[in-house]
């Protein structure tokens, strides 16, 4: 992992420290799985017929967010 990298990392973890988070809803969310297909870190799963993230995983990149075609994902504070 290179510096820059490395920062990054820290910096998206300092925003989870801040209470930001990426969420799923349920009432949008029509299990496309585009989100699982860009997710990097491989945060995102299906449980139960549902997606959900693991914010042991996620570092808040956003990339989900707009790969989303229904509009499903969204950060919240
Ligand atoms: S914000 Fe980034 S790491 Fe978190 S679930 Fe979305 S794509 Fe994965």
């Amino acid at each position: 992992m290179s510096l820059y990298e490395k920062w990054d990392r820290e910096e998206r973890k300092q925003k989870m420290d801040d209470k930001k988070k990426v969420v799923i809803d349920p009432e949008k969310c029509k299990l496309s799985g585009e989100c699982m297909k860009v997710c990097p870190e491989k945060a995102i799963y299906v449980k139960d017929g549902k997606a959900v993230i693991d914010y042991d995983k996620c570092t808040l990149d956003g990339i989900c967010i707009p790969a989303c075609p229904n509009g499903a994902i969204r950060e919240i504070e």
